[in-house]
C-alpha cells in the first residue's frame, strides 16, 4: 500500500500533476463511500487537476499583468458616473472587446475611478483567461525609452505585442519629447487590428496635443484610439466631451470606421 502511494506521488511529481499526489487519497475515500466507479474516481481527480491549473494560470496572468492595486467592478459605484450606461461596463468585463481587437477610453477628471476601472477591467480579462500588462502611460515610455538605449527595443516590443490588453493609465500633461512619443505612437498602432488598449486620461481627444506636443502625431494617434474604440466618459457631466463624442459618433458603442 505504501509502496503505491511512494509511486503516485513519484508519477505525479514526474508528470507535473501535484493534484493527484495531494488529492488521491481523499478523492479514493470519496469513490468507497459514494460507491464510484473507476471512471467517476478518475474524472473527480482530473477534474480537480484541472481546476487547479486554472486557478494557477489565472494568479500567474494577474501577477503578470502588474497591477499597481487590485480592484473590482464589485466595489466600483456606478451612481457616480451619471454617463455612464453600468451595461456597457459589465459587458466590457465579459473580455469580448478584445477578441475583437476593440479598444477602450476612459477620459474624465481626476479621481473619477478611470484608474479603478481600467484595472477593474484587466482583472476581469485576467480571469477570463487574457493576457494583461497595466502600465503607467510615463512608465512605459520610460520603459520603451531604456529599451531603445540598450537596444533592446524590438525585444520588447516583441513581449508587448503578444499582450492582449495592453492598459495605458494616465497619459496627460506628460509631454513626450519627439523621440518618447513616437515609441509610444509605435507601440499603440502597431496594436491596431492586434490587439487591445484600454487608456485612462484626463484631456478630451481635442487636448491630445499636449500630450504628444506634435499635431501629426497626435492625429494619428486619436485616429489610432478612436477607431473601433468604447469611449467612457467618467465626468458627472462635461459638455465639451459630449459634443466632442456626438463628432466622432461613438457615444455608447464600438466605432466601425476606417482607421
Ligand atoms: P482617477 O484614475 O480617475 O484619478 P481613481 O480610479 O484613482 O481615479 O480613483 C481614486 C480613488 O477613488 C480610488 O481609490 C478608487 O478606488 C476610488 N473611486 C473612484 N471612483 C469610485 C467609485 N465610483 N466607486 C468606488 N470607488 C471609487
Ligand atoms: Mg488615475
Amino acid at each position: 500500500m505504501s509502496e503505491h502511494k511512494a509511486l503516485i506521488s513519484l508519477y505525479a511529481k514526474e508528470l507535473k500533476l501535484p493534484s493527484f499526489a495531494a488529492r488521491y487519497a481523499q478523492v479514493l475515500r470519496e469513490a468507497e463511500q459514494g460507491g464510484l466507479g473507476y471512471e467517476e474516481f478518475l474524472v473527480r481527480l482530473m477534474k480537480g487537476e484541472l481546476q487547479n491549473r486554472r486557478e494557477n494560470q489565472r494568479k500567474q496572468r494577474i501577477r503578470q499583468a502588474k497591477f499597481p492595486t487590485m480592484k473590482t467592478l464589485d466595489t466600483f459605484d456606478l451612481k457616480n458616473l451619471p454617463n455612464v450606461d453600468p451595461a456597457q461596463l459589465f459587458n466590457l468585463a465579459e473580455g469580448n472587446f478584445i477578441d475583437h481587437q476593440e479598444n477602450v477610453v476612459f477620459i474624465g477628471n481626476p479621481g473619477t475611478g478611470k484608474t479603478h476601472l481600467s484595472i477593474a477591467l484587466g482583472v476581469a480579462a485576467c480571469n477570463k483567461g487574457y493576457r494583461v500588462r497595466f502600465y503607467a502611460a510615463a512608465g512605459l515610455v520610460n520603459d520603451l525609452v531604456e529599451a531603445k538605449e540598450q537596444k533592446r527595443l524590438s525585444r520588447m516590443e516583441k513581449q508587448l505585442r503578444k499582450v492582449q490588453l495592453l492598459i495605458l493609465d494616465e497619459l496627460s500633461y506628460l509631454t513626450f519629447n519627439r523621440a518618447s512619443a513616437e515609441l509610444l505612437f509605435q507601440v499603440l498602432s502597431s496594436r491596431n487590428e492586434r490587439g487591445s488598449v484600454i487608456v485612462t486620461t484626463n484631456l478630451e481627444f481635442s487636448r491630445w496635443t499636449e500630450i504628444f506636443n506634435d499635431p501629426m502625431l497626435t492625429a494619428a494617434t486619436v485616429d489610432r484610439m478612436t477607431h473601433k474604440s468604447h469611449i467612457i466618459d467618467t465626468n458627472g457631466s462635461s459638455y465639451r466631451l459630449r459634443q466632442r463624442l456626438a463628432q466622432t459618433s461613438v457615444a455608447g458603442g464600438p466605432l466601425t470606421g476606417q482607421a
